[in-house]
């Protein structure tokens, strides 16, 4: 497959791709900072909208965190941009053999700007059970709309992880998925709010884990759950 190279892009656009390839770079630090990660694992990337009209599409570039690059060693330049069918456009580097994943969910979900995969002990560990974690909290509420779901057992090589991602995605409030026997994958509106999906969704998957270790925990009222989550998206923090 031939790529259109980047310097043949508007100006307009190699600028955003400059812009975003700091942004990215920027939101990695976050990863180790949050603990959320080891060694060269996770990956943050971020859609950059190509259409004139500011409209996402199947023509948007991802720019995404090279393969097997340390954390210290990252910088903009080493940032890797790909099409959004995951196909090199520019970079030195080969991205992240998660790249496919990402690549799918930009192609599917018009309206995510954002997304980030770790191995978080907490909710890897839930992916390990194969068990969604239940909405007993009302941060869970406020930030997921309710449980956080499993996605289906799914291997690297082909789109069977962004399709397993989008799929189960599609049917919940959740912005996080637990891929089984994997871990978390996380989606935003752009890097910074899928980042903060990532850390927030180790933070339940921990205290979920603590209560459960406590005796049983209380379900919340689905009402309640819907209140919580339609306020906090709609009115805290504007
Ligand atoms: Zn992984």
């Amino acid at each position: 497959m031939s790529n259109r190279p980047l310097s043949d892009y508007p100006q307009s656009v190699q600028d955003a791709v400059a812009a975003t390839r700091f942004r990215v770079c920027d939101l990695h630090a976050e990863l180790p900072r949050w603990e959320l990660v080891v060694w060269t694992a996770g990956n943050v990337s971020e859609r950059v909208i190509v259409n004139e009209d500011g409209t996402p599409g199947t023509n948007d570039l991802i720019v995404i965190k090279p393969s097997g690059v340390s954390y210290d060693e990252l910088t903009p330049e080493a940032m890797v941009v790909c099409d959004i069918k995951g196909e090199l456009v520019d970079g030195d580097r080969a991205p992240s053999s998660d790249t496919a994943a990402h690549a799918y969910v930009y192609e599917n979900m018009d309206h995510i700007g954002g997304v980030v995969h770790t191995h978080s002990s907490y909710a890897t560990a839930w992916a390990a059970c194969g068990e969604e974690i239940p909405c007993g909290l009302t941060m869970m509420a406020d930030e997921f709309g309710g449980p956080v779901p499993v996605g289906p057992f799914a291997i690297i090589g082909d789109d069977s992880i962004g399709r397993g991602i989008v799929e189960t995605l599609r049917d919940s409030r959740s912005p996080a998925v637990l891929m089984q026997n994997h871990g978390p994958f996380t989606v935003g509106k752009d890097g910074r709010s899928a980042v903060k999906a990532a850390v927030m969704v180790e933070e339940v998957a921990k205290a979920m884990r603590l209560a459960r270790q406590l005796g049983d925990t209380l379900p919340i009222p689905q009402e309640s759950i819907d209140q919580l989550n339609k306020r906090y998206q709609n009115v805290y923090g504007q």
